[in-house]
């Protein structure tokens, strides 16, 4: 282990490593989101916070692997996972009229994703353009530059 808090391996392959969160009010959102992208999504490893992954195991057939629930540390884990350079996007739908017991976790994995340089969407319009994008399916012109030395402006 090299400073990293986590054991899960680099993703060095080609396929897009995708995190999948959504607050409770947003889930059916995602779920609905998730199957109309069923098909692009079973080309990607997925992470997902663990509430959020069990409701979609049940809806699309893809294997996801999850952190913990988000209030008890999921979406920290995943800032850990988007500071290693581990994560190529996040489609992660808050709900922005309901408070959060985690919201400084939330805050801490919005921040991160923006440090890092890590496409994030938060809405489904976003969540369709970034999925949709060409971009997305080539994950490795941007990983190179990720890590803990990016943000090269900050310096
Ligand atoms: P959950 O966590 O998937 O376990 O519901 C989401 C969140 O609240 O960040």
């Amino acid at each position: 282990m090299d400073g990293n808090v986590t054991l899960l391996p680099h993703p060095d392959a080609p396929r897009p490593v995708v995190a999948l969160v959504a607050h409770d009010r947003r889930k059916d959102e995602m779920v609905e989101w998730a199957l109309f992208n069923r098909g692009t999504l079973s080309r990607c490893s997925i992470f997902a916070t663990r509430t959020t992954g069990l409701t979609l195991q049940s809806a699309i057939d893809s294997r996801i692997q999850l952190l913990l629930s988000g209030p008890l540390g999921g979406d920290a884990q995943l800032g850990s996972l988007i500071a290693e350079g581990r994560i190529d996007a996040v489609f992660f739908f808050w709900d922005p009229l309901t408070p959060q017991p985690h919201d400084v976790d939330v805050k801490a994995l919005l921040r991160l994703a923006v440090l890092y340089d890590v496409a994030i969407a938060c809405n489904r319009s976003s969540a369709d353009h970034i999925i949709s994008s060409p971009l997305f399916t080539v994950p490795e012109k941007y990983r190179q530059d990720r890590g803990p030395n990016y943000a090269p402006w900050a310096r």
